[in-house]
């Protein structure tokens, strides 16, 4: 037998092989193999059973070996990897290596790991003499003698400062046993901090729930491909619909896929899903970044066995090599999030639905604020719509105030963190002993430094973007390429003293909420507070158990969070999201409200929102406070309409970057008057222009936008002329199909 072997080393072709006696059983296509390449061993994966080769067959090498008993890639995911890689321009072997998982790729077999544990009890003597002559084997000894079960050796050396010799030498005497162990690691078994909250009973559905319940029921037992869009204020108990139909696909035999923005905030939905499900004896496998090679095989090997049937996790997880699959369930659909910014930039919802596709699969997208793009696919009959319109319990959805900062600023003449009615409401919930939550999407001091006197904005020297001013450490800090430097006493450009700080950060909200409230006990979450997620997953549940009073964070932390104790949500600075030039900043704006506003108010007590802005008429705001997203909708697809944007027509991104502007400038008019003629008929072309961020890393970059209703015609016409044109080394150009940030 002949197979055609996409090889994950570098080579972007599909190259054969002959497949050995031995092996034919095993092998499927999606297997992951080892293929002779050059004298070297290097991985490779099936896509072709039964290939026709160009060469004889006799020059064909044997396929060396088959990493996993299980193929990493189902049939349906196959086709997908092909449509990712045209729909999206980008190279197989990256599409492959972005479905496949590194441990998995690895063939890291489950890591086993030396244990250490009391051979057998000593006698007083020997006690006695270990002690005397060897006082650090005896510490170790003692230590180990207490333990229930045997401890990991390096945690325990480390732990007592013993080294290997001393394990060793009580090895020897027979005092102590090492042995290699091989756990399955469950990723947040360890539970979730102290006062996490799970239902394992599913509440009984109220009439809207139960509506829309029978609703996805009755697609999932049609076993059609269908999407439905979940529509539901928050707190509405969107994630119970979830569960109830992952609970009837589990029933049924098949597999569901449940994706997350992002699974370090969501622990709560994965408390939920384990609470639900376990206990009937399904395993919930998470899928995420965070864990360790280990962890992740194990998970993996779960799905791709058929033993586990539900996972959990964030865009990639919409890659997961489960049977049958069933349902997948896209929380917060809208949220950029799902877009990976890097080759391949897939979008995991969009994938999401093409895979449901592929497998004859339910879609089940859900948000307060879905995505326009998903509301006309209703309007345009694809998606089937679900509302929930009403909290749990008839709870009151948070009543918004919006504070004109105009006014407040002329009031004190100067720069306000908190406005008189925010900081009144803060005080009182403070007397009641409620909790807040404060939002500012970005983190740092304050965003950039000003001169007075000259006007002068320090700019990052590599990109051109303002340097972020970070008053813990006193620096100036790229977001863009990390670089930093010391907080300057006096302007860098006219040396005047009058520095003054423009915009706020976290860090600032921070400082004007000690003085305000001095007693309060506050967090910071943002990305800098937040290296470590532990310590994120510590904050959340500190916060739950009513030990923290205030948090103070970015919006990572607007997401799905349920606090039935926090009854006052301040948005600090509304204008941040609302003034970039992206098409798309009212719709985030209008579901940054919604969403931060769907935090307060969860429990039993009656929640309020206050949000601060300059320009307190514009649309998104207004829609927002009146919690009328169908309002919203009508004035932006009108808007959307005028413009021929999105969801009207599709957005290609091509960007070009390199040392040279001159020369990337040159090579990429000629590219466009070559565009232009191949495919004229099909984009409207905008630019090249200099991209918003015009220095990136000491690099220029350009852009063109091509504007379009026939995307994969026109993507694969820009693939075809990109591979005739002759670019220079030096110029990197990237093509970003459904971009979903402008800038
Ligand atoms: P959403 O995802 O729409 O924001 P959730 O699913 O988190 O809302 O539900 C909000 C709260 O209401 C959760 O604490 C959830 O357990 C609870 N809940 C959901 N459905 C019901 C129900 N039918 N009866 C009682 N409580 C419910
Ligand atoms: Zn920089």
């Amino acid at each position: 037998m002949i197979v055609g072997v996409q090889p994950l080393a570098g080579f972007d072709k599909l190259l054969h092989y002959q497949v050995p006696e031995a092996l034919r059983a095993q092998l499927r296509r999606g297997s992951l193999v080892r293929i002779p390449i050059l004298r070297q061993h290097r991985l490779g994966l099936v896509l072709e059973l039964g290939a026709v080769p160009d060469v004889p067959e006799s020059r064909l090498k044997p396929i060396a070996g088959i990493l996993h008993e299980y193929p990493a890639l189902t049939p349906d995911l196959l086709e997908l990897a092909r449509w990712m890689h045209t729909y999206y321009a980008a190279r197989m072997e990256g599409v492959l290596e972005a479905m496949i998982p590194a441990a998995v790729r690895d063939g890291a077999r489950l890591k086993q790991d030396k244990y250490l544990a009391a051979a057998r009890p000593l006698t007083p003597e020997e006690l006695a003499v270990l002690a005397r002559r060897a006082p650090q084997q005896a510490k170790l000894y003692d230590f180990l003698r207490q333990q229930l079960q045997p401890v990991k050796k390096s945690l325990v050396l480390s732990r007592l400062d013993a080294t290997a010799a001393v394990a060793a030498a009580l090895v020897k005497r027979g005092y102590l046993r090492e042995e290699l162990r091989n756990f399955e690691r469950v990723a947040y078994a360890e539970g979730w901090a102290a006062g996490e909250w799970v239902t394992t009973q599913a509440p009984p559905l109220n009439e809207e729930q139960a509506v829309v319940v029978a609703s996805v029921a009755e697609s999932l037992a049609r076993r059609k491909f269908a999407v439905h869009l979940l529509q539901g204020v928050t707190g509405s108990g969107k994630t119970e619909v979830y569960l109830r139909a992952v609970e009837q696909v589990l029933a049924a035999g098949g597999s569901a896929v449940y994706l997350v923005p992002e699974v370090a905030l969501t622990p709560q939905t994965v408390a939920r899903l384990r609470g639900r499900f376990e206990a009937a004896g399904h395993r919930t496998v998470v899928w995420h970044s965070h864990l360790s090679e280990g962890e992740r095989l194990d998970g993996w090997t779960a799905l791709a066995s058929g033993r586990a049937r539900v996972v959990v996790g964030a865009r990639s997880a919409v890659f997961a090599p489960v049977h049958d699959l069933r349902l997948i369930v896209v929380d917060e659909e809208h949220e950029p999030a799902y877009k990976q910014d890097e080759t391949p930039r897939y979008h995991g919802r969009d994938v999401a639905v093409y895979r449901a596709k592929l497998a004859g699969a339910v879609c089940l997208l859900g948000s307060a604020t879905p995505s326009l793009e998903s509301i006309a696919n209703v309007r345009a009959g694809k998606y089937r719509l679900d509302r929930l319109t009403r909290r749990v319990d008839d709870k009151q959805l948070p009543d918004i105030q919006v504070v004109d900062m105009r006014i407040e600023a002329m009031r004190t003449r100067g720069l306000v963190t908190l406005s008189r009615l925010l900081v009144d409401h803060m005080h009182q919930r403070f007397e009641r002993r409620e909790q807040i939550i404060l939002f500012l999407n970005r983190r740092g001091y304050s965003s950039s430094m000003q001169c007075r006197k000259c006007g002068h904005v320090e700019e990052c020297p590599h990109c051109s973007v303002a340097m972020t001013y970070h008053r813990s450490d006193e620096t100036l800090k790229c977001h863009l390429c990390g670089h930093q430097r010391g907080a300057p006493a006096v302007c860098p450009a006219c040396a005047a003293p009058d520095i003054r700080w423009r915009g706020l950060g976290t860090q600032r909200v921070e400082e004007a909420v000690r003085r305000v409230l001095p007693r309060a006990r506050l967090e910071r979450m943002d990305t800098d507070t937040m290296g470590k997620q532990h310590r994120f997953r510590q904050i959340l549940g500190d916060f739950r158990a009513g030990k923290i009073d205030i948090l103070i964070g970015t919006q990572m932390i607007a997401k799905g969070l349920d606090f039935p104790n926090v009854t006052l949500v301040g948005l600090i600075d509304a204008d941040l999201s609302m003034h970039v030039p992206d098409f798309r900043a009212n719709e985030r704006t209008f579901q940054l409200i919604v969403q931060v506003a769907g935090r307060a108010g969860r429990g039993d007590r009656a929640g309020e929102v206050v949000v601060q802005t300059f320009t307190p008429k514009s649309d998104a705001i207004q829609f927002a406070k009146r919690a009328d997203f169908d309002g919203f909708v009508d004035a932006e697809l009108t808007m959307r309409k005028n413009f021929n944007y999105p969801p009207y027509r599709h957005l290609i991104h091509h960007l070009f970057r390199g040392p040279n502007p001159e020369k990337i400038k040159f090579y990429t008019e000629h590219w466009l008057k070559q565009v232009e003629q191949e495919l004229g008929t099909l984009v409207e072309i905008r630019g090249p222009s200099p991209a918003p961020i015009e220095k990136v890393k000491d690099e220029y970059r350009y852009q063109i936008w091509y504007f379009t209703t026939r995307t994969a015609q026109v993507v694969a016409g820009l693939v075809r002329l990109q591979n005739g044109f002759a670019w220079p080394g030096d110029v990197t150009q990237v093509l970003d199909v459904d971009p979903m940030s402008l800038v």
